[in-house]
């Protein structure tokens, strides 16, 4: 792609990674069928090639973008299906964080829109204030119905509908704070094998704290001191997926600091995250702070360190201690839903897999499986009639498989699918966590699962 940037906007660096990006696009369109949006909404604008012409023409203008740019780029997912289409290797995922960055900076959003992005902004890296929401939301959540919940333009949503999707997501039980998510240190409970910080996250501590605590299980288990660093938190992506990034630069540099006083303290292996939305943008953080110089060679040591957790137990020899069965004795269907944080972001594709496969589940792709189930963070909310399509098409995909339970490695997709399934669903490390001697995934509770002891089994075939 051709592009006019004059030396002076080039002396931004930002604006130079982003032009040699824009020029490694060769319009081919290739990405235009695996975009989510695109395919939903049939608009070369609400695709890659579409997006990525209009971030060049808002760039190099120097100006404020209007607002149908603004639109069509708040569309976008940041899903990065686009990125493992690409033939050319165009890196989309950072050409689109300057472009948030850019709006926020030079464009004037209507009031409601500002509003909203200010109170996500701030709730969502404090896992305190986001629990008192949760419950201030669960108070609140009758009045959805009376807040409208559609509009005639998919993906034009107002205030209002968006305090609908809102309040639609807050789930109908809180569990309380989990004892495992506060700074310490979980000791091996086999011969210490490895030693790895635990990035607990933010909302998964609120929504899903069951991921954390089968996840210290089955890593101790498995020979694996675990530590939660005091002054780690929220990775960050939230908030630089709205644009704000000081705001995410600052809760990277907070991690930077804790996870390396652990490293360079007892010594770390990895940084063991299992949301792997939070995964991608820690493996970033070189490129995010690149132009810290206090920060950056430290940023990089950390994304180096950043593992999913899937990558750490494929290194760690699994062994289930039981074979998980159905009601009638059969072998249990499972649809693996593969996050694109996990398939595009981190481009993990057979590690989660084939752990699953081997702790005795059947495992099937979802059809489609490179479209995006439609949370995509604050997406659920800032774009709800489109993420409420995409989560529809995901569902009945995932029901074509007519299987006994869901998995995912991402708690946010979690979430979105299982409230709109009657099929039950769980984090990959809780099921792994359940074959090898933890507690059956609440989840699956009262749905005629069960665990034959491999011995067991053994012997009945004989
Ligand atoms: S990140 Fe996803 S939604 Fe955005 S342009 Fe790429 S494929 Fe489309
Ligand atoms: S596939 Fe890559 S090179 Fe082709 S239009 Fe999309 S971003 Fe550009």
């Amino acid at each position: 792609m051709q592009t006019t940037f004059t030396l002076a906007q080039l002396a931004d660096p930002d604006t130079a990674r982003s032009e040699k990006i824009l020029r490694k696009c060769v319009h081919c369109g290739f990405c235009t069928a695996t975009c989510p949006t695109f395919v939903t909404l049939g608009d070369e604008r609400d695709s890659p090639r579409g997006r990525i012409y209009m971030i060049q023409a808002m760039l190099q203008g120097g100006e404020a973008p209007t607002a149908t740019t603004v639109r069509h780029v708040d569309r976008c997912l940041s899903c990065l299906s686009c990125m493992t289409t690409c033939p050319s290797g165009v890196n989309y995922m950072h050409l689109v964080d300057h472009a948030r960055t850019h709006i926020e900076k030079v464009y004037a959003r209507p009031l409601g829109d500002r509003l909203m992005r200010r109170m996500l902004g701030v709730l969502m890296p404090n896992p305190g204030l986001f629990r008192w929401a949760m419950m201030l939301g669960r108070l609140a959540k009758p009045l959805a119905k009376l807040l409208p919940s559609t509009s005639r333009d998919a993906g034009g949503a107002t205030f209002l509908r968006r305090a609908h999707a809102m309040l639609e997501a807050v789930p109908d039980r809180l569990a309380p704070p989990s004892p495992v998510d506060r700074p310490r240190t979980f000791e091996a409970t086999t011969p210490r094998r490895k030693r790895v910080a635990l990035m607990n996250g933010c909302g998964q501590q609120v929504l899903a704290p069951e991921v954390n605590e089968a996840t210290i299980r089955l890593l101790t288990r498995h020979g694996v001191e675990v530590v939660i660093a005091e002054g780690a938190g929220c990775c960050g992506s939230a908030v630089l997926h709205i644009g704000d990034t000081g705001k995410a630069l600052d809760l990277a540099r907070a991690n930077v600091a804790a996870w390396l006083r652990e490293a360079d303290g007892k010594g770390l292996d990895a940084i063991v995250v299992n949301a792997s939305g939070c995964g991608t943008t820690l493996k970033d953080y070189g490129h995010m702070l690149a132009d810290d110089p206090e920060w950056a060679e430290r940023a990089s040591r950390v994304a180096a360190l950043a593992k999913d957790v899937s990558e750490v137990l494929r290194d760690l020899d699994i062994v289930p201690v039981g074979q998980p069965l159905r009601a009638d004795g059969a072998t249990p269907v499972l649809a693996y839903h593969a996050a694109c944080s996990m398939q595009h972001g981190q481009k993990l594709v057979d590690p989660p897999r084939a752990l699953l496969r081997g702790g005795g589940f059947t495992v099937r792709d979802v059809p489609e499986g490179h479209l995006c189930c439609g949370w995509a963070g604050t997406y659920q909310v800032l774009q709800p009639e489109l993420s409420r399509r995409l989560r529809d098409r995901k569902v009945a995909n995932i029901e074509r498989l007519k299987p006994d339970l869901i998995a995912a490695g991402n708690f946010g997709c979690i979430g979105n699918i299982a409230a709109a399934t009657g099929v039950p669903m769980a984090h990959t490390v809780e099921l792994l966590d359940w074959v090898t001697g933890g507690p059956l995934p609440a989840a699956l509770e009262g749905r005629g699962f069960d665990l034959v002891p491999l011995a067991a089994r053994a012997v009945a075939a004989e």
